[in-house]
C-alpha cells in the first residue's frame, strides 16, 4: 500500500478509541480520530456543574488492570488516581483488610479475619477461593454467578456483603444473570498474582483528565489530529480503504476502528455487508443502567475511608470525593444494575439516598445534589453473551470497544485492551 494512504481513522473518543490512537500514535502511524460529542472521554468523562467538576458516573479501577495502568504511566499520569491496599466495608455490617503479605495469602488471611461473618463462611470463603485456584478460574461450561456462588455455599451473607457487591461492581450485571466465568477472570487477575493487583484504584481527577486529554495532548504532540463535535454518519467501501462521511466533509482513510459504543456501531455497519456477524451479534446485547448521586454537604462532612459499602437499601458504594478530589463535603452514590430505582424521579432518589446514609454516618441535610443517570451504562455481561472479536471479517476494518471480545466485563480495562489490541493488529498489518 502507498505511503500515503497508511491512514487511521478511529471512530470515537472514549476510552478505547483514545487507547488505539494513542498507541498507534507512538508507532508514527498517522491517526485521525472523530468524536461525536463536545469532550473527550465517553461514557467515563468529566460533566461540570455548578461550577464543580464531577463525571457522568463514579468509577472503580483495579490493580489488575495492567493495560489501563500501564497507558497513563506511559503518558506521566498515574498520580491521577489513588491506590488503596484491598480493604472493603459495609460499616456496621462487615469488613475485610488484607494485610500486607503476598497474593493470594493476603486475600486469604483478610477472609479468615473479615468482621461480621460467622467463623464457618469464612471457613467456607476460603475453600471457595482455594477451590477456584485449583480450577485454574476456569469453569467447564459457564453458569450464572448466583448459581457458582450456591454450588459453593458462598450464597449466604457472604455473598450479600463480599461476592454480589463485587459482582456488581465489575460486571454491572444481576447476580442471576452474570457470567460466573467473566467473574472468575476479575478474581483471577485481582487476586493470584501480585498483591497490588487487588487494589481498588479511584480517580483523584474527572474522567477525561484522568486518561483521554492527556493521551490526546500525546497523540497531537505526534502528529495526529482529532475532530471533536464530528459524527460520522456513514462509512463506505473505497478502493483501497473507506470513505468516512461526517455532517459537511469526507475523507479516505485505509484503516479504519470503529471505537463507539455497539448501538452506535450499528448504523454505521449498515453499508458495508461484511459487519453482518458482528452486526448479528450487537444486536442480541441487553444493556444495564447505573446511575451516580452526587451529594454535596457542608465541608467539614467526611467519610471515614474513601469508598465504602452499603447494604440494605438502593445505594451500593458511597465515595468521598473530598478525599479523593480535593472536593470537601462531596459525596458520590452507585446504585448500578436495574431496578426500581429507575422510576423514581431524580429529587426523590437524591433525597431517599441522602436519608439512607444518614442512617449510617452522622450527616447534615446536603446542600445540593446532582443526579446522573446512564440508562446503556454498559452492556450486560450475561452466561452465553458472545462478543465480536476486533479484527472482523472486512479487511483493515476493526472494531474497538468495551462491549468486544476481551475476556473482561465491559469496563475501561476492557475497553482499553480492545484499543491496543487494534492498534497492534493495524501495525502489523502495515509492516506486512
Ligand atoms: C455510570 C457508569 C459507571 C461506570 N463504572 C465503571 C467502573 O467503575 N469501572 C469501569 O472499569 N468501568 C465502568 N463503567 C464502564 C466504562 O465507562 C466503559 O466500559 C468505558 O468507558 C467504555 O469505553 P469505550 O471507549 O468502549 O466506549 P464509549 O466510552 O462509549 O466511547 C465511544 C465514543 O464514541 C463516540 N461516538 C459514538 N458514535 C459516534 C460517531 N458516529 N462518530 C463519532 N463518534 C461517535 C461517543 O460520543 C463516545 O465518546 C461505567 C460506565 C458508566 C456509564
Amino acid at each position: 500500500m502507498a505511503e500515503e494512504l497508511r491512514r487511521v481513522a478511529v471512530i470515537g473518543c472514549g476510552f478505547a478509541g483514545i487507547a488505539a490512537a494513542l498507541k498507534l500514535a507512538e508507532r508514527n502511524i498517522p491517526v485521525t480520530l472523530f468524536e461525536a460529542g463536545k469532550v473527550l472521554g465517553g461514557r467515563a468523562r468529566g460533566v461540570d456543574y455548578r461550577g464543580v467538576r464531577l463525571d457522568n458516573g463514579q468509577h472503580i479501577l483495579l490493580g489488575a488492570y495492567h493495560e489501563t495502568l500501564s497507558l497513563m504511566d506511559g503518558i506521566g499520569v498515574r498520580d491521577a488516581v489513588l491506590r488503596l491496599p484491598l480493604a472493603l466495608s459495609v460499616p456496621g455490617q462487615f469488613a475485610l483488610r488484607a494485610p500486607a503479605l503476598p497474593a493470594p495469602l493476603h486475600l486469604l488471611l483478610g477472609l479468615l479475619n473479615a468482621q461480621g461473618l460467622p467463623f464457618s463462611e469464612r471457613l467456607s470463603a476460603i475453600r471457595f477461593a482455594l477451590r477456584l485456584r485449583l480450577m485454574g478460574f476456569r469453569l467447564a461450561q459457564d453458569i450464572s454467578v448466583a448459581s457458582l456462588l450456591a454450588r459453593h455455599g458462598q450464597d449466604g451473607n457472604i455473598g450479600r456483603l463480599l461476592w454480589e457487591p463485587l459482582c456488581l461492581a465489575a460486571l454491572n450485571t444481576p447476580m442471576d444473570q452474570a457470567s460466573a466465568q467473566i467473574f472468575l477472570n476479575v478474581l483471577r487477575d485481582s487476586f493470584s498474582h501480585a498483591r497490588s493487583d487487588s487494589d481498588l484504584v479511584l480517580p483523584r481527577v474527572d474522567l477525561s483528565a484522568l486518561l483521554p486529554d492527556a493521551a490526546a495532548n500525546h497523540i497531537r504532540n505526534r502528529g495526529g489530529k482529532i475532530l471533536t463535535g464530528c459524527r460520522i454518519r456513514r462509512i463506505e467501501a473505497a478502493d483501497q480503504g473507506f470513505t468516512l462521511h461526517w455532517a459537511d466533509g469526507s475523507e479516505n482513510f485505509s484503516h479504519v476502528i470503529c471505537a463507539t459504543a455497539p448501538q452506535h456501531a450499528l448504523p454505521l455497519f449498515s453499508t458495508l455487508p461484511e459487519l453482518a456477524p458482528a452486526a448479528g451479534l450487537i444486536q442480541k446485547f441487553s444493556y444495564q443502567p447505573i446511575a451516580t448521586i452526587y451529594l454535596q454537604y457542608p465541608e467539614q462532612v467526611g467519610l471515614p475511608h474513601p469508598m465504602l459499602g452499603l447494604s440494605g437499601g438502593w445505594a451500593q458504594w458511597v465515595f468521598d470525593h473530598g478525599r479523593t478530589h480535593g472536593i470537601p463535603g462531596l459525596l458520590a452514590v452507585i446504585i448500578s444494575t436495574e431496578g426500581a430505582w429507575q422510576h423514581i424521579p431524580a429529587e426523590q432518589m437524591a433525597a431517599r439516598i441522602a436519608a439512607e446514609l444518614a442512617r449510617v454516618f452522622e450527616l447534615p441535610e446536603p446542600l445540593w445534589h446532582k443526579v446522573i443517570v446512564e440508562k446503556r451504562a454498559t452492556i450486560a455481561c450475561t452466561v452465553g453473551t458472545e462478543r465480536p472479536e476486533q479484527k472482523t471479517g472486512l479487511r483493515n476494518f476493526y472494531l474497538a470497544g468495551d462491549y468486544t471480545a476481551s475476556g473482561y466485563p465491559a469496563t475501561i480495562e476492557s475497553a482499553v485492551r480492545s484499543g491496543v489490541k487494534c492498534a497492534g493488529l493495524i501495525s502489523e498489518s502495515i509492516s506486512n
